[in-house]
């Protein structure tokens, strides 16, 4: 393998992102190929025992099993941590596997956890369901209640767990804020930057030590592939997530780590049209009347609209809207689509409509969902690539088939 110049560091700093998506952590093999190769190995040979033995000692450059490390994979994350601004990222199977090791790494027994309590159901499991199992505190907050926030920390918190947006409410964070309370607590804040993508939102930039990504959605973006990060500094890496990671193994595939690699070099062109489509999306629906509220960040008439545009820099690709006739108006609404799928993804090329109470939150108790304002009415639509016109008049049409009106 020939080091491209994708991979000095210190050049690839210096480019701006789309270079950087395109062109950065990319090796080359002798094959001169132009588009990232598929190590699809398990292995690696040595050339005698001698460097079998210095390999494992860390005294010679190279592989040694792909649990470890595999050349795909390391180009997935080395372009993730250059995207990101992280020292260092390792990529997992999933973005759950990738929020798992994060938080599993990082406790132990006796220790306390803070996390927003509007989350993607699967995190809401990791917090409230396996912390406790390995005798690991927890206390949910409201995301947006500043003095929640200063009350939670205790003197055995170790980490903050938040989302923001979160799905599907995209209820917002104020990150900074979280990073300096956690930090002055002696604390570790773990983002989950799957809604905001790392095109729209730098979390590390606002002091956020771990930041977590679900490759599966806009990373991937064309529906094929499962996949997670984790990006943090290389000293919390080494000491403490690595070797977790190295020895429980939710390693990603050398082959879905090569479609992530191909996915990132669109991901910015991807990401703005999904939020441009958005924008014109949410206005539409907003303009049509009969829905009791149309949330999208990037509109002025959302709560959180300024900390969401200093935090991100679009409104993203996700709106929730709510109809007023419960579950029974929500299912002719997704079942009156001619374009937009039922489909409980996010970030796809596809735009996707789901109803966050009977599918991605089914899981968490109807008191929480209720809390969380995840109830009958709602609906979250992940915006794709499709025509924005396309897109607005198969949701009229649904919603006359729905009898939404004014
Ligand atoms: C999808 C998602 C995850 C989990 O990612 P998987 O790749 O499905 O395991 C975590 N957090 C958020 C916000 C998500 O949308």
């Amino acid at each position: 393998m020939k080091k491209d110049t994708g991979q000095n560091r210190d050049i690839t700093s210096q480019w701006r992102l789309q270079t950087q998506l395109v062109r950065g952590g990319t090796w080359r093999s002798e094959m001169g190929e132009t588009s990232e190769a598929m190590f699809m190995t398990s292995g690696y040979a040595y050339d005698c025992a001698e460097d079998a033995a210095a390999r494992f000692a860390g005294d010679q450059e190279g592989y040694t099993y792909s649990r470890l490390r595999n050349p795909t994979a390391a180009m997935f994350e080395d372009k993730m941590a250059l995207i990101e601004g992280a020292e260092v990222a390792r990529s997992t199977a999933t973005g759950m596997a990738a929020v798992t090791a994060a938080m599993l790494s990082i406790v132990k027994a006796g220790d306390h956890v803070i996390s927003s309590r509007a989350l993607f159901g699967s995190c809401r499991y990791v917090i409230e369901t396996l912390m406790p199992k390995f005798g690991v505190d927890f206390t949910l907050v409201d995301g947006s209640d500043h003095s929640a926030w200063k009350e939670a920390f205790r003197p055995n918190t170790v980490a903050v767990f938040l989302e923001t947006p979160a799905n599907p409410t995209l209820d917002v964070v104020d990150v900074q804020f979280v990073c300096d309370l956690a930090h002055e607590n002696g604390a570790v804040v773990v983002v989950d930057n799957v809604f905001a993508t790392p095109v729209l939102q730098k979390p590390i930039e606002m002091g956020a030590d771990v930041v977590i990504y679900s490759a599966t959605k806009h990373i991937d973006g064309q529906g094929r592939c499962l996949g997670g990060c984790i990006l943090t500094t290389d000293a919390l890496m080494d000491e403490t997530i690595l070797p977790f990671l190295r020895n429980t193994g939710p390693n990603i595939s050398p082959f879905n780590a090569w479609v992530m690699l191909k996915g990132l070099e669109t991901l910015d062109l991807r990401v703005e049209r999904m939020c441009g489509n958005a924008a014109k999306v949410a206005d539409a629906l907003s303009d049509m009347g009969g829905l009791d509220f149309v949330k999208y960040p990037g509109r002025s008439d959302f709560a959180q609209h300024e900390l969401a545009m200093k935090q991100m820099s679009m409104g993203g690709s996700i709106i929730a809207l709510h109809v007023p006739g419960g579950r029974e108006q929500a299912f002719k609404f997704l079942n009156a689509l001619d374009i937009i799928d039922i489909s409980n993804n996010i970030g796809d090329a596809k735009s996707l409509m789901t109803h966050p109470a009977s599918t991605t939150h089914a899981s968490v108790a109807k008191e929480s969902r209720l809390e969380l304002g995840i109830d009958e009415g709602l609906l979250r639509l992940s915006v794709g690539l499709e025509h924005a016109d396309d897109l607005i008049e198969d949701l009229i049409q649904a919603a006359a088939i729905a009898r939404i009106t004014k």
